[in-house]
């Protein structure tokens, strides 16, 4: 995998910096305005407001990348005019990409919370096998020049992230070579797995530099959650890195054997990254945007799953709705953005005390709803007690309307309990259910725990 590191301190979930849109690129900035406080003078550069720890490592690499640079540069073969048509056609290849699919790539990186996988490894990797050291850079400042006008991120990221891109493409050079001799271009099946052996670990090269790099900045501080996951990618991502680098092999055996067809792999990589773009897509589509935890349409439809699951096993599941007490006097008194903290921080509070296996949703406005699997009458009441409780004790810090910080404390929820087969076998039922018991719960006082009537509706106080 690779994060795709200029992408992304806000990106793996960074506190917002106020130098993200300062540095926003050139297209952002008005002319005439450098001054004092330009942001590009050094001594305001947005590098010096990150944590020591992380600027002495980024500081650290970059002069050790470029030392590796210099070296990988005398080693390499002086480019020929062979190299110089291979390179032609991969700067035509990448800049077809990038530019077919810039506004799509905006929008990914808009939305992406999480790692980005660049996808433009599929022209750097290639030319990291086939092309000399020179021209692989080359390729690199090609790409990368086009990019920052799409990244929009702070310069000293940017930079720190293009080091690391050809630092990759030289190393994976120098390592293909050393591994060598080599049949690229050969027709026929002899030395076929020798060869796709070293290329496999020319790819595990160029990966572990971009780890080493854009995972070590991570967790030193670019990531304000250095996760495992945060660090190195979901499994899905790095399922798209391996396919980028096996498509980066792919073109390099084109050039290789019929260059023309490198125009077909130009097309690919635009439809792969449509792919991509759909993966997140359908995350979305079952997301809610302000807090992160699933929506009513992905939370329904795994929770039908589950009821399923449990319908055919004979076990029972309760269902939880979980209502904050007078949000309304948050928002009133604090604004809206207020109200936004403590949903996000509620959103994240009901996702570390369940268990991996309950289902966590966005009902709507400042409702909840949790679904728990397999679990009895007792565990229910002890879990819907343990969320209440939770809740109370936060502490959210926000900021008041006039902007000025505040803390949001003992707020109270009213918890409705329904349970399968109990009060219900449907998730309509079971909601209906649930919902019945959060407006006993507000009517005896909120700041509690009920459980749905037996028979829905039937002790009901009036009017709700
Ligand atoms: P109760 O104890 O009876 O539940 O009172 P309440 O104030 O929590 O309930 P009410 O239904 O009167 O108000 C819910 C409020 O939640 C009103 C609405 O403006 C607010 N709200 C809904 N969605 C959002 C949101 O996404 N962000 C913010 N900040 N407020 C929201
Ligand atoms: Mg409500
Ligand atoms: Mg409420």
């Amino acid at each position: 995998m690779h994060p795709g590191p200029d992408d992304d301190p806000s990106a793996a979930g960074a506190p917002p910096d106020p130098a993200v849109n300062e540095h926003a690129g050139p297209a952002a900035r008005p002319l005439g305005t450098v001054g004092r406080d330009h942001p590009y003078r050094p001594g305001n550069w947005a590098l010096w407001r990150r944590p020591p720890v992380l600027i002495a490592f980024m500081l650290g690499m970059e002069v050790v990348a470029v030392a590796v640079l210099a070296i990988s540069f005398r080693l390499s073969a002086v480019p020929g005019g062979r190299d110089w048509i291979n390179f032609l056609i991969l700067a035509c290849g990448a800049t077809m990409h990038i530019q077919l699919t810039q506004r799509q790539e905006e929008r990914r990186r808009n939305r992406t919370k999480k790692v980005l996988i660049d996808l433009t490894a599929v022209w750097t990797f290639s030319a990291a096998l086939i092309l000399p050291v020179p021209l692989t850079l080359l390729v690199v400042f090609l790409i990368r020049l086009q990019h920052w006008f799409i990244a929009r991120r702070p310069a000293h990221n940017f930079i720190f992230s293009s080091i690391t891109h050809g630092l990759a493409g030289a190393v994976a050079h120098l390592t293909y070579g050393a591994l060598g001799p080599h049949l690229l271009g050969q027709s026929g099946w002899a030395g076929f797995w020798q060869e796709a052996g070293t290329i496999a670990v020319t790819g595990l090269v160029y990966e572990a530099i971009q780890i080493l790099y854009v995972g070590g900045a991570l967790t030193l501080g670019l990531s304000s959650e250095p996760t495992l996951r945060n660090v190195l990618g979901s499994p899905a991502d790095n399922l798209l890195e391996a396919v980028t680098i096996g498509l980066g092999a792919v073109t390099a055996i084109l050039l290789a054997v019929v260059p023309p067809m490198v125009v077909v792999m130009a097309v690919a990589t635009v439809v792969f990254n449509r792919l991509a773009e759909l993966d997140q897509l359908q995350n979305d589509v079952r997301t809610d945007p302000k807090t992160g935890i699933l929506n009513m349409r992905g939370w329904s439809e795994s929770a039908e799953r589950a009821l399923e699951r449990t319908a055919r096993s004979g076990d029972q599941l309760a269902l939880l709705m979980v209502d904050l007490d007078h949000f309304k006097w948050i928002n009133d008194t604090y604004g809206h953005p207020a109200g936004d903290d403590v949903l996000r921080t509620v959103a994240q509070t009901l996702d570390e005390v369940t268990r991996p296996s309950d289902l966590v949703g966005r009902f709507g406005g400042e409702e909840f709803l949790i679904l728990l699997p397999d679990i009895d009458e007792e565990a229910t009441w002890d879990a819907a007690e343990r969320i209440r409780i939770a809740i109370a004790k936060l502490h959210i810090v926000t900021t008041d309307k006039r902007g000025d910080p505040a803390t949001i404390a003992d707020r109270t929820t009213s918890i409705g309990v329904a349970r399968h087969p109990r009060h219900g076998d449907t998730l309509d039922v079971l909601l209906q259910s649930a919902d019945r018991a959060v407006y006993l719960a507000k009517e005896n006082g909120r700041d509690q725990v009920c459980f749905a009537p037996d028979t829905p509706g039937s002790t009901l106080p009036g009017g709700h």
